[in-house]
């Protein structure tokens, strides 16, 4: 039975707490059986789950995951179409000086380092690699201003090569909160859903983690009452339940 509080939200009855406290003895985060419940359950709500990022080529979603470092996918979006008319190709980048990309980028935030990495990248593949943005890891992880995470992006997204997992901001928070690991390191938690998600899954993974976090589990209030994961998540923060909540499953 659910009870109501004060503020209007749903909480268990101390009944229900006592029997998921109960049935909590002997849980496992990681069990193959609970992995493939929570891909399942993605796969329902997001089967088609893909980069927000608006794109025509892997040029522009390398330079559209570069500018959404400390900003939303949105604020993105204003920005690219006018930017790409303006600047068509890398080689036109290349061509630039940082200074006169930033106002382009300035309301996209932190822009004097992101324009610096922008042409950086362009002047980078011009140079080196003959004007195409490169397909390989070890090789995108050359160029300014590109980590793991963009370089995922980049390879999952266009190259449809699944050779790690993105780690963005929601990613992070989604796999504390649902004890796929308990690192805070985007390169430690990468590793560690590496071990657990099936390789075939690690594109979407991502993707659907980040679209259930834009819709669902926000980083402050998720609405667990309306979260189709609810009964198999014990984070910390939730602000309904219907199982046990317990410390090892943070944001
Ligand atoms: S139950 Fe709440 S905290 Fe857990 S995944 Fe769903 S929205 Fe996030």
């Amino acid at each position: 039975m659910l009870t109501h509080s004060r503020n209007g939200s749903k909480k268990p009855s101390s009944t229900q707490s006592k029997v998921a406290r109960r049935d909590l003895k002997g849980y496992n985060p990681l069990q193959p059986e609970r992995i493939a419940e929570i891909l399942g359950r993605l796969d329902q709500l997001y089967f088609d789950a893909t980069c927000a990022l608006t794109h025509r080529s892997a040029w522009e979603l390398l330079v559209a995951t570069i500018l959404s470092a400390q900003s939303t996918d949105v604020n993105v979006n204003r920005v690219t179409p006018e930017l790409f008319r303006k600047y068509p190709t890398v080689r036109d980048f290349a061509a630039l000086e940082p200074k006169q990309l930033e106002p382009d980028i300035q309301s996209t935030g932190f822009f004097r380092n992101k324009a610096k990495f922008v042409v950086g990248a362009a002047r980078k593949i011009v140079a080196e690699f003959a004007g195409e943005v490169p397909e390989t890891m070890e090789q995108l992880l050359t160029l300014p201003g590109v980590a793991r995470k963009t370089a995922n992006v980049v390879l999952g997204t266009w190259f449809k090569q699944g050779v790690g997992i993105v780690v963005d901001t929601h990613v992070t928070r989604l796999s504390r909160r649902l004890e796929l690991t308990k690192n805070t390191d985007p390169q430690k938690i990468e590793a560690d859903l590496m071990k657990v998600i099936p390789q075939t899954k690690w594109i979407l993974f991502a993707h659907q983690l980040i679209w259930h976090g834009r819709k669902v589990c926000a980083a402050r209030a998720p609405k667990c009452v309306e979260c189709r994961l609810e009964n198999i998540c014990h984070a910390a923060d939730k602000t309904w339940s219907t199982v046990a909540i317990h410390k090892m499953a943070t944001p």
